[in-house]
């Protein structure tokens, strides 16, 4: 590429490095420069539409200080799908090899300074919130792990819980349809990052009708009542259960045992 005096090469940045090596704002010594904006103009310069690549390619790229775990990585992509890049990754596309994706579209040029904030979505009051989580029985609606609850098989991590559209956001086409309490539903921060690259597709209605194949005569009459409803109430078991498990750590275990006396262990 040729260049004139006045004219400056845009994947640069001021003080003359590619954006995708920034490791702090230009000017800045402490503010880090985010990952997603360097993922950004790493794709924008040096990838066509198009183009595959990997979390390998990613890393070797921009070099060493960026996160060095696929989970982090795929956040940062979902931070681009949200400014309107189209990324799949062989979760929506078979055709692509695992750990593989493809840039079908570019999006917003995330390494200008104000960029991001012309992709900031609607987010929901806290009275939303409370109303949701509360509804869900604080619970994740996808993997089921109550909040301040460890996941199964990993001590000390300690879930999360914010809530997420059922329908994507970026699929809604009216302010009302986001606001529309049904679409809101109770997620674990894990399942929020995940489940938009896991489910292309909300729910197929064939697989639905499939898995219900699987349950008995009362499991499908509670679920019928349920529909019908519109909700699922939470039996009194459940209420005791979501309760017990928002005591603190000493009373829970205060209450197990009592519970077990109850039950005539020991
Ligand atoms: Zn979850």
């Amino acid at each position: 590429m040729s260049m004139d005096a006045n004219e400056h090469d845009e994947s640069l940045s001021p003080d003359g490095t590619p954006w995708w090596e920034l490791s702090y704002e230009p000017g800045s010594t402490r503010k880090r420069f985010g990952q997603e904006r360097r993922l950004a103009a790493w794709l924008w310069f040096e990838k066509e539409v198009g183009d595959t690549f990997t979390m390998r390619e990613i890393r070797a790229a921009l070099g060493p200080d960026i996160a060095d775990d696929s989970e982090h990585l795929n956040r940062r992509l979902r931070e681009l799908r949200k400014a309107d890049w189209v990324i799949p990754s062989h979760r929506n596309d078979s055709q692509l090899p695992r750990d593989t994706y493809r840039l079908e579209v570019k999006g917003g040029r995330l390494w200008i300074a104000g960029e991001k904030q012309k992709y900031k979505k609607f987010a929901p009051s806290d009275r939303v919130r409370r109303y949701v989580l509360e509804r869900d029985g604080s619970r994740c609606t996808i993997c089921g792990v109550g909040v301040g609850e460890e996941y199964p098989g990993e001590p000390g991590v300690k879930a999360r819980l914010t809530i997420g559209h059922r329908v994507p956001q970026e699929r809604l086409n009216s302010r009302g349809a986001m606001d529309d309490m049904d679409n809101w539903r109770a997620e674990c921060s894990r399942c929020n990052e995940t489940v938009r690259d896991e489910m292309p597709d909300p729910e197929q209605y064939d697989e639905v009708v499939a898995g219900l194949k699987r349950l008995n005569a009362n499991e499908s009459k509670d679920l019928l009542h349920w529909l019908r409803k519109g909700e699922r109430p939470r039996s009194r078991l459940d209420q005791a259960y979501d309760r017990a498990r928002r005591l603190s750590h000493v009373e829970r275990h205060a209450l197990i045992g009592l519970l077990a006396k109850r039950v005539g262990e020991s």
